[in-house]
């Protein structure tokens, strides 16, 4: 603890680097090398894996050779584009610190979690903390968009083994044992396209594509009214849309992406038959409407009972370090943490300071003070796990 009160300075100096890669998911490659250095100069050893080259997950493992239990600590090294520039205060690559706090893409997802793992690191190496069994930490890529290349490619081809896992995904301070699932599909409509000035000889596919985002808003109507207890409420969500050539054609296509999130108890094929009933009934009304639905994107749920033991760790180490019980709760986001429990079959929970649902915004930023007792109080679940 005292050690990780004295690194405050390179703490922060440590999340301006890192927020200055600008790791978009598929440019990986300069941070991962980043990160795998700072754990090979702490003494551990590190493998590099690749499902696609330029595409690194980055394995550091401090192997006290001793029998006990491996605790994996994770994260991811991509992060989403920035969106527009002029929305941000100040840019979002630049990892500018006002008072307290620190702005930048990614700051809070996930960089700040990122300065949270290597830092309790740091200080566990450099204050010669006795371990028994395995600390594994874990930095994947393409996490932002499934893991295919990331934490799936990991988790199919048996590098993870560990008793317990911490992912250090934004939380607010919360020890998080849930996620919903997250279903990710295209739909396309078909037209006929002609000449603008006489559109009644073409067919709209845009007009087709209206009809199937307003039913669509229906159905998510109908899914917020059926709330899980512990999950809340199941969503869907049209993010993008796209169609048509110029404006002096009838379109003949049109695409919209669909951000589908599940709770418990409903699963992948029932949310895509969901979705298949819509259009089949809009089909009966409008026998010329031709769309088609591509799935892009699943990710499953994840649950663990609070009665697991990794849950009783990070809560009595957030209570040392806080002076107070943390609060127990669950993610709308979909994260790496699914791969790990539904692949490998590791209990997990997320940790780490901000505000996920904040992160992002234009100026996202997290609070330097929250990133320093957070970074406590993992190096505490490092002490008490796996501690001599
Ligand atoms: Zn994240």
């Amino acid at each position: 603890m005292k050690e990780i009160e004295r690194s405050r300075g390179d703490a922060v100096a440590l999340l301006q680097a890192l927020v200055r890669f600008p790791s978009v998911t598929g440019s990986e490659a300069a941070i991962g090398g980043f990160v795998a250095e700072y754990c090979r100069r702490l003494g551990l050893s590190v493998e590099i894996v690749e499902a696609e080259p330029g595409r690194p997950n980055v394995i550091a493992t401090w192997d006290s050779g001793l029998d006990g239990p491996t605790l994996l600590l994770n994260d991811h090294l991509d992060i989403i584009p920035p969106g527009p520039l002029a929305a941000w205060t100040y840019p979002p690559f630049d990892a500018v610190v006002v008072d307290d706090l620190v702005y930048g893409r990614g700051t809070i997802d996930t960089k700040s979690g990122m300065t949270t793992l290597l830092v309790a690191l740091s200080a566990a190496v450099k204050s010669r903390l006795a371990i028994v069994g395995k600390l594994v930490l874990i930095f994947t890529c393409d996490e932002e968009t499934g893991g295919r290349l990331g934490m799936q490619h990991l988790g199919r081809n048996g590098y993870l083994k560990a008793d317990m896992a911490v992912v250090a995904e934004p939380t607010s301070m919360r020890v998080e044992i849930a996620t919903k699932g997250r279903l990710g599909f295209d739909i396309e409509t078909t037209g006929t396209a002609t000449h603008g000035a006489r559109p009644w000889l073409g067919h709209s596919a845009i007009s087709d594509m209206s009809r199937i985002v307003l039913s669509l808003e229906r159905l998510g109507s109908e899914l917020a009214a059926r709330p899980h207890a512990r999950m809340g409420r199941p969503s869907l969500n049209v993010g993008t849309i796209q169609g048509g050539t110029v404006p002096n054609m009838v379109p003949n296509w049109s695409r919209i992406e669909v951000d589908r999130r599940l709770v418990p108890g409903e699963t992948r094929e029932q949310a895509l038959q969901q979705i298949q009933v819509e259009i089949d009934a809009l089909c009966e009304k409008h026998p010329d409407l031709q769309a088609t639905i591509t799935e892009k994107i699943w990710w499953p749920g994840y649950e663990i009972d609070e009665s697991e033991p990794i849950v009783a760790v990070a809560s009595g180490a957030f209570a040392k370090v806080v002076g107070r019980r943390p609060k127990i709760g669950v993610k709308d986001a979909g994260t790496d943490a699914s791969w790990i429990h539904s692949l490998a079959g590791i209990p997990v929970i997320m940790f780490s300071p901000g505000d996920g649902l904040r992160a992002m915004n234009a100026d996202e930023n997290v609070s330097i003070t929250d990133m320093m007792i957070a970074t406590k109080v993992i190096a505490q679940i490092i002490a008490d796990v796996l501690g001599r």
